[in-house]
């Protein structure tokens, strides 16, 4: 697409040198900025890019939008930029009217937790159904969002080469979400589930997260479809705001996907092979198949089933969908299981963590059968503001709840975790050990002079914590 035609949906005017470029990509990172790349200067909290216009030009960017005058551009450097009222604004409104103009099916998704993951999932199961863009990496705030469509038409893909797109919605916010939806209004709604996840933005705690959450069912297209977890209640109840809308539009749906009976894109016969996976059947209205799904942990059942839930609208069959997810890879520092010489084995999960996230992740560890040692190292989780005491502590008792055999803990809060965990097994008369290090570089430390064969060694942390680091330490 010409920078003359990203103008006129803008309906701004195009300099005369910039008409017939066309963009190679899209960027908002001057460190990052490829040749041939349209940059827009974005005035965020920290940095106001317009300062990086000059160096970004330089460096070959084909054009730089802009929103206040830049005199220490030259003349010949003016003449690419493209001048709006605001950047952030443009790069949304853009976005928006590519989608608009596009036209084809928007799956939006949300949740507290595994929206990356059940996006790339989602992408999977639908393959069948035709040419699947999904947004690349993390994308999914009012900056990714729009940097996520915009990669649908770089290096030299056209929108109109994809029949369908997945994009991934995140919040830190009320409004987050809704704005998002403006940008790209969904023709299917997933919402995941409701976790105490930047709680701290949310005086009134997860009923408060819902309600954002529940913004994504709001903003769907007046015939669109809710597919919603049926086994969280803050979720399935988000199917009264289509429910509500039935009478003016009959297409409106709502589909639920879950364990629990009332799912209509369910999980059979569920056996967890540990770091192999999970085993079910996957039974939806249109028939059973057994998937054998690579992803540890159950919580990641969850979101194969949103993924199998979405597939199944777009007429994807089980047998089908069964034989895309049996492909599923974990994504980066989410669930990857490593086997190191000598016999030691790390699920490396330190992408992030949330009370319920890491509870979900020690169940895992409790399903390995063959381990020597069950150890996991949780990192601070972080956001929590009031609530970071109290949920460390709760994290702490189910640890040792859990039956593992040595837990350390690692920054900040996580010493609160350690304490209820200590407590908790001295009461039990258990056999946990605990300790507690300030840095993951501390952890690595730990890590080397504790692991030994057998050891299947859980890590989690918040990703302030970047426990990843300490997997450094570990000879490969
Ligand atoms: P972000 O908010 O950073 O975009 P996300 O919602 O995209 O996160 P993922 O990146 O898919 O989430 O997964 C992050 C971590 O959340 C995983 O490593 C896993 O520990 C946990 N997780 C994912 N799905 C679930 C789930 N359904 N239940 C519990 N924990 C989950
Ligand atoms: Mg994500």
């Amino acid at each position: 697409m010409t920078i003359a035609e990203l103008a006129a949906l803008l309906g701004i005017p195009c300099p005369e040198e910039l008409r017939v470029l066309k963009p190679s990509g899209f960027s908002i990172d001057s460190r990052t900025v490829r040749p041939g790349d349209l940059f827009f200067a974005i005035h965020g909290k920290r940095f106001d890019a317009h300062a990086f216009v000059p160096e970004v030009l330089a460096r070959g960017a084909c054009a730089a939008v802009i929103h206040r005058d830049l005199p220490e551009l030259g003349e010949q450097a003016a003449t690419r930029c493209l001048r709006v009222t605001d950047t952030l604004r443009a790069m949304q409104d853009l976005a928006q009217a590519l989608l608009r103009q596009w036209g084809r099916p928007i799956v939006g998704i949300t949740g507290s937790m595994g929206k990356t993951t059940a996006k790339d999932l989602t992408e999977l199961a639908l393959a069948p159904f035709g040419r699947i863009y999904a947004s690349v990496g993390n994308l999914n705030n009012e900056y990714g969002l729009p940097l996520a469509v915009f990669n649908m038409l770089s290096d030299g893909r056209r929108m109109d080469d994809y029949d369908l797109a997945i994009l991934e919605m995140g919040m830190n916010e009320k409004g987050e979400i809704a704005r998002l939806c403006e940008i790209a209004p969904p023709d299917v709604s997933v919402v995941l589930n409701v976790a105490p996840v930047h709680i701290e933005n949310f005086p009134d705690g997860l009923e408060g997260i819902a309600a954002a959450k529940a913004e994504i069912v709001h903003g769907l297209k007046p015939e669109g479809t809710a597919i919603l977890n049926a086994d969280d209640p803050r979720v399935a109840r988000m199917a009264a705001i289509v429910l509500g809308r039935r009478q003016d539009h009959a297409g409106a749906q709502v589909m639920y996907f879950g364990r629990c009976e009332a799912a209509h894109v369910t999980a059979l016969d569920v056996e967890p092979r540990g770091l192999l996976g999970t085993t079910f059947t996957l039974s939806t209205l249109k028939g059973t198949a057994v998937v054998e799904f690579p992803l540890a942990g159950e919580h990641h059942v969850s979101n194969a089933l949103a993924a199998a839930a979405v597939a199944t609208h777009f007429g994807v069959s089980p047998e089908a969908i069964a034989r895309q997810l049996k492909q599923a890879r974990p994504g980066p520092h989410r669930g990857v299981v490593r086997h190191y010489p000598g016999g030691v084995t790390v699920v490396d999960d330190t992408y992030n963590s949330n009370p319920a996230a890491l509870v979900e992740a020690v169940r895992l560890l409790g399903q390995v059968p063959d381990a020597t040692r069950r150890i996991v190292i949780a990192g601070e989780m972080r956001e929590l503001g009031g609530h970071a005491v109290e949920m460390h502590l709760a994290c702490g008792v189910a640890i040792a709840q859990s039956g593992v055999d040595i837990l350390l803990g690692v920054a900040g809060h996580a010493r609160d975790l350690v304490e209820a965990a200590r407590a908790e097994n001295a009461r039990r008369d258990g056999r946990l050990v605990t300790a507690f290090v300030e840095t993951a570089a501390d952890a690595g430390d730990w890590l080397v002079k504790q692991a030994q064969a057998g050891d299947v060694i859980l890590i989690k942390g918040s990703r302030g914590v970047r426990l990843e680091t300490c997997l450094e330490a570990l000879p490969v």
